[in-house]
């Protein structure tokens, strides 16, 4: 075959094939902020933004913080706010408003008498904890290295040493106290640090008192998924139903319990969460 007809032959199926592949016009926009996006797409709904505005708010810049060691404490993120920082109990009081009598020491803190609530009230909520449960001491089931962490005072994730220990799983480590049993088991050995990472949701009720949304959670124990959005059936209660027959205020103070063991906290900071980006 004449070279010159394989080659113009070979020019246009490139040709073609660039034409097909070609992209419409660019509605690439710039804003007066120097971020490049798109106006001209859909709208998302229920927001008055477009799919890739530039428009939409910049997301706060936070610093990250980092992870614990067993022998020293990580840094907080930078717009997280410290409930125990290893010096005092000053975000807390007791139950009843009163000083609280929970003692610190050795950058830990542990009970006195009496279970403790934050000063400050929460709703919506991000929080790191680290605990330490004692000896076993002989002890078993339930009463070994028993607290818990209640969110808006209520909502209990339990703390409890379940390191080759047994009891009813509704009741053991990671588990939403009577409700709901951990996905799996990830406690650490006695006398080592542990973690929880949680987010979790207040429930919300109507103007006359009617539940529209339970309270969710999801916690990592020791970075491992122990509750992945989980709905709470009411507030914990021991030997009782949950229900949500009363309604619960928009926040309430995070709450440590008391139950008669020598359990340790330290670095325990909380980031209130806004309503999801509008
Ligand atoms: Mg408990």
């Amino acid at each position: 075959m004449n070279p010159t007809i394989i080659s113009l032959g070979l020019a246009g199926l490139t040709a073609a094939a660039v034409t097909t592949a070609a992209p419409a016009p660019s509605p690439r926009v710039t804003n007066s902020a120097g971020v490049v996006g798109y106006k001209s797409t859909p709208g998302l709904p229920g927001t008055p933004w477009h799919v890739h505005d530039p428009d939409r708010p910049q997301p706060v810049v936070v610093t990250p913080g980092t992870f614990s060691s067993q022998e020293t404490t990580g840094q907080p993120p930078s717009d997280a706010i410290v409930l125990f920082d290893g010096k005092d109990v000053a975000k807390w009081q007791s139950a009843k408003g009163e000083p609280t009598n929970w003692k610190v020491e050795a950058g830990a803190m542990f009970p006195g008498k009496g279970d403790i609530v934050t000063k400050q009230e929460f709703g919506d909520l991000q929080l790191h904890l680290e605990f330490c449960t004692p000896p076993p001491n002989g002890k078993s089931g339930q009463g070994r290295g028993n607290s818990g962490v209640f969110f808006m005072g209520r909502f209990e994730l339990q703390v409890l040493d379940c390191y080759e220990n047994k009891t009813y799983p509704d009741g053991q480590t990671g588990s939403l106290y009577g409700q709901q049993p951990p996905l799996v088991n990830a406690c650490r050995a006695p006398g080592q640090w542990q973690t929880y990472d949680v987010a979790f949701t207040a429930p919300r009720f109507d103007a006359d008192g009617k539940l529209l949304q339970p309270a969710y959670i999801t916690a990592f124990h020791n970075g491992v998924l122990v509750q992945n959005h989980v709905a709470y059936g009411g507030p914990s209660s021991h030997k009782v139903l949950g229900n949500y027959d009363k309604p619960i205020p928009p926040a309430g103070p995070l709450r440590l319990q008391d139950h008669g063991d020598p359990v340790r906290f330290r670095n325990i900071w909380v980031r209130p969460i806004p309503p999801a980006g509008k």
